[in-house]
């Protein structure tokens, strides 16, 4: 199973779109456990994937370092803004599988929400870590806005030649907190007019790549949508909380979710009480998701989501829009796909994606 570890919830940057204070979580700041204890609790599954994740992870090295040198783990993940990448030594830097580096598109989009300077620095790290030897996955992580143009944003950051991203993965800033449509100007003319043909122009481009080139472009919610589509997997929870993916917090509580300190119905045991097995399939979508007819495909998007209805039964209905539309766009395009596997101008493999759950949510 998938266990994000919260190493601390401090951060080193303030973006626009994030609720992480410290100061208003009930949780210490950093680790109030021993490493011990969480490898106690973790020798009892026998496949865990590691993924550190915060407030930012790599305020926290040395616990990091600590666990990576005490437990056996499957994959190991780590989730950054990329700052502090030239921190990570490389004997620790190469044990990682997926990198997933926090960046918004454009130089003028990444900086504006998430602070001056950022796009450089963090383009500055990742080439950082090529250069030292990292061969795994790194997923450029957008978190997608009101200042969002999701085709440019996306096209520009899966054009880069160095550093290369070889994926890009998206989270629409929506339903994260109260009141609602904060950063939007206009959030249903945002989705009709902006962020939906924007999903339109982008499965094009993803598709003009494969016909033209024999190229899949890693577009991650479009690969793990069609990859759902064409293997016929049932319906699923894609980010996979409280099914096969948890969270540790700093005080060793265990969540469904790495967000959800304050949904107190997510909240599912101790490591020091609790173990592995007893976790899964123990809180489920509801509300609106199980009856919906695009739960095949979207498997109620985000338990968080579903369970705090931050912006009332409305504001999710908005936000279903673009779920809607994504999957009708992917359907759309599902035959080419399928006749370009057939005549092998693209294999079915650069079609399965993620190999297994490396906390990319899949549905934006
Ligand atoms: S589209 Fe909306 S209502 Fe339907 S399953 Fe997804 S989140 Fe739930
Ligand atoms: S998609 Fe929602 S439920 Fe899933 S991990 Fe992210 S915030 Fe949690």
């Amino acid at each position: 199973m998938l266990y994000f570890v919260i190493v601390t919830t401090r951060c080193n940057l303030r973006c626009m779109y994030c609720g992480n204070d410290p100061s208003l979580l009930s949780e210490p700041p950093d680790l109030a456990y021993s490493v011990k204890d969480l490898r106690r609790f973790l020798e009892e599954d026998e496949d865990p994937i590691i993924c550190f994740y915060g407030g930012e992870p790599l305020l926290a090295l040395d616990v990091i370092e600590e666990v990576m040198d005490s437990i056996e783990a499957r994959r190991w993940i780590l989730q950054t803004n990329g700052l502090l990448l030239k921190r990570l030594r490389r004997r620790y830097l190469t044990m990682f599988d997926t990198i997933l580096v926090s960046i918004d598109g454009r130089p003028e989009v990444t900086d504006y929400y998430r602070g001056r300077g950022v796009y450089e620095k963090v383009i500055e790290n990742v080439k950082d870590i090529r250069s030292r030897g990292f061969r795994g996955d790194i997923i450029a992580r957008m978190a997608v806005s009101g200042a969002t143009d999701i085709y440019r944003d996306v096209v520009h950051l899966l054009e880069l030649e160095n550093p290369k991203f070889d994926h890009v993965h998206w989270q629409l800033d929506v339903l994260w907190d109260y009141p609602p449509y904060q950063r939007y100007t206009d959030f249903d003319s945002w989705v009709d007019n902006v962020y939906n043909p924007g999903i339109s122009r982008l499965v094009n481009y993803w598709i003009d790549n494969m016909m033209d080139k024999g190229e899949v472009k890693g577009i991650v919610p479009f690969l793990g949508l069609m990859k759902h589509m064409l293997l016929r997997q049932k319906p699923r929870l894609h980010c996979g909380a409280g099914l096969d993916a948890f969270a540790i917090a700093p005080s060793g509580r265990i969540m469904a979710c790495p967000v959800a300190y304050d949904v107190e119905e997510l909240h599912l045991g101790h490591i020091k009480t609790t173990r592995p097995r007893e976790l899964p399939g123990r809180v489920n979508i509801s509300g609106p998701c199980p009856t919906c007819d695009l739960y095949w495909a979207c498997g109620g998007r985000c338990l968080y989501a579903n369970k705090t209805m931050l912006w009332g039964l409305e504001g999710f209905c908005k936000v279903c829009k673009t779920v809607r539309h994504l999957v009708s766009e992917l359907l759309r395009v599902k035959p080419i796909v399928e006749m370009l596997i057939r005549r092998h101008i693209v294999e079915l493999d650069q079609l399965i994606y993620p190999k297994y759950n490396n906390s990319t949510e899949i549905i934006p």
